[in-house]
């Protein structure tokens, strides 16, 4: 996670760091376009000041041209004097607003001035590239600070000969003022390398740098200044008073016409601002592009996990569904096992409790089965007797004796081998009366030989209950077999069984024994107050019984009688139709 964050920061600072790299690659781009555009409308603007300035000044240059001319002025120099011509020139320098206009000699010696005195400035140089009968021209200062530009114009004779020189002097104050603070600032320089001619007055005069581009005033002053190049471009940086500019391009433009080159210095914060306007914009549209792709990664990236955290836990719970699935089975399977364990165990138990009650009744079983036996044989051996003295009649009447025993003890022997049959089908209808019957006929030969006085009165109709013939007869057995045992030692000796019908089938068995020791006790297995061997009792009888009524759906409880006795109720469901209608 920390790992995560630290990429995206560094992430994050290396699309910035990029974003500023393009937007400053797009100023410097920017700054050059409008820096080009800048230096063609500012060369334009100052070759339409220098076409200006020269423009002015040629008027003085044909006016000398002229004058030398005039034929006052061939008069004049004929004559040796320059006396008569002053009034004319006088007269052209007030028409034209020249500053002065002389007349000299070869040598430059004023012959004539319209304003009479000395000349504005040497014009000595002038004069003698006039007395070579070439144009001269050049500037300098009066005496009194005023900016001069003068042209000598030769003066030739009759023959063709030079005589003189016309020079006219023009006041460059008066050609600066209509300019003055436009648009860009202009000067040009002389041969001197000195700033001549200005439309910022605070300039006039500065003296070019030796060191390098620039300017300085003239007096020493230290001004502060720096340049750089870009491209075949110059920038000044200067701080020269709030009417030059803190940055300017600067312009170059030789006037060889009038001897000095023409300069401009462009204030390049347009330009500045144009470029700084580009790369915003560029990075603003950079940061923003940027800005949504982050998002968007960040919330693929949000989902992704989410996506991720979703799956590890679906995982997860299949895992542990899949888990409980196979633990459920196994437990299932291991029930599965248990029931099939205990429904076999409880197979065997009931077997091995039928044995046990076929133990006990075993005794009077013999007996039972001996006596008709017995009788049998008297019958069969005095028949014998009967037919030898030919009465017929009593052999026959013997003989249908043993056939009834014979009868009697097939029954007997028919309730053993259905008590003993194992049982297999759950619940089916049964008649709870004639199981009754059938268990009552197996004990009591028992009942008999304990002395037991049965009260029992049986229904004239069948009662069908849910059950199974054999095992609800071993109930029975059971039952009758226990009371009979409780009573041994008892002077009175009753059981009354009795059938009562209410919302289920109930079979009560009530003796006068002494009453059963703990009712809670009696129905878990193994429990039993009889000495082993006494009767052979083993203490299943009853948790068997249990189990058995409880698998047709009824119930078996046992309680103390209130005169002391023994109250067993064995309470089975009804077969009724509704009940058939389910099966
Ligand atoms: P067993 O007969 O082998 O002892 P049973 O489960 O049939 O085993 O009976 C358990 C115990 O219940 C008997 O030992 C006896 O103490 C008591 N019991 C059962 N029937 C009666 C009864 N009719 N009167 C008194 N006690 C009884």
């Amino acid at each position: 996670m920390g790992g995560g964050v630290l990429r995206r920061i560094s992430v994050v600072l290396g699309f910035v760091l990029v974003v500023a790299a393009a937007a400053a690659g797009v100023w410097r781009y920017g700054y050059f376009q409008a820096l080009d555009q800048m230096a063609r409308q500012g060369e334009a603007d100052l070759a339409l000041a220098s076409d200006r300035l020269t423009g002015q000044l040629q008027r003085y240059r044909e006016l000398a041209v002229l004058v030398a001319d005039h034929p006052q002025v061939q008069a004049a120099l004929a004559g040796g004097s320059g006396s008569g011509a002053e009034h004319l020139f006088l007269d052209i320098a007030d028409k034209t607003a020249a500053q002065d206009i002389l007349l000299t000699t070869p040598n430059g010696g004023i012959l004539a001035q319209a304003r009479s005195g000395v000349a504005p400035i040497d014009i000595g140089p002038l004069v003698s590239r006039a007395a070579q009968g070439a144009l001269g021209w050049g500037n300098g200062r009066t005496g009194q600070g005023t900016r001069i530009f003068a042209f000598a114009a030769p003066v030739f004779d009759a023959r063709s000969e030079i005589r003189g020189a016309i020079v006219v002097t023009a006041d460059l104050a008066g050609i600066e003022w209509d300019w003055v603070g436009s648009n860009p600032a202009v000067f040009f320089t002389d041969a001197t390398d000195r700033v001549f001619i200005t439309n910022r007055s605070e300039i006039v005069f500065w003296q070019r740098r030796e060191d390098g581009p620039g300017l300085a005033p003239a007096d020493g002053t230290r001004v502060p200044f720096d340049s750089y190049r870009l491209g075949r471009h110059e920038v000044w940086q200067m701080g020269w008073g709030p009417y030059l500019p803190q940055n300017a391009l600067h312009l170059v433009r030789p006037l060889p016409v009038i001897g000095m080159t023409g300069e401009a210095l462009v204030d390049v914060a347009p330009a500045r601002r144009l470029a700084t306007l580009q790369a915003a914009a560029v990075a603003g549209l950079c940061l923003a592009f940027g800005a949504l792709l982050f998002l968007a990664t960040e919330r693929r990236r949000t989902l992704a996990q989410a996506n991720a955290q979703l799956e590890a836990r679906v995982a997860e719970r299949t895992a542990a569904l899949s888990d409980t699935n196979a633990r459920l089975t196994r437990e299932a399977e291991e029930r599965e096992e248990a029931q099939r364990a205990l429904a076999q165990a409880q197979a065997d138990l009931v077997q091995a409790g039928k044995l046990s009650a076929l133990g006990q009744m075993s005794a009077g079983l013999s007996h039972e089965l001996n006596q008709p036996l017995m009788a049998i044989q008297s019958y069969a051996e005095n028949g014998v007797q009967f037919l030898g003295r030919g009465k017929t009649d009593r052999a026959g009447d013997n003989l249908s004796r043993i056939s009834d025993l014979a009868r009697r003890m097939g029954r007997i022997i028919k309730n053993l081998r259905a008590f003993a049959r194992q049982e297999s089908e759950p619940v089916v209808r049964v008649d709870v009366v004639a199981v009754l019957a059938s268990a009552i006929e197996l004990t009591m030969p028992r009942i008999r030989q304990a002395e037991v006085a049965l009260y029992y009165d049986a229904p004239g109709t069948p009662i069908f209950v849910r059950g199974g013939e054999v095992r609800l007869g071993q109930v029975f057995v059971n039952l009758i077999s226990n009371a009979v045992d409780a009573m041994a030692a008892q002077d009175t000796r009753h059981l009354s069984i009795a059938i009562r019908a209410g919302t289920g089938i109930t079979v009560t068995f009530r003796d006068s024994g002494p009453g059963i020791d703990s009712p809670d006790k009696v129905f878990d297995p193994f429990y039993s107050t009889k000495d082993v061997g006494e009767t052979e009792g083993m203490g299943l009888g009853l948790s068997i019984s249990y189990g058995i009524v409880q698998s047709f759906g009824g119930e078996i409880k046992g309680r103390n009688a209130n005169d002391g006795g023994a109250l067993f109720s064995v309470e089975l469901q009804r077969w009724d139709s509704m009940a058939e209608a389910a099966e």
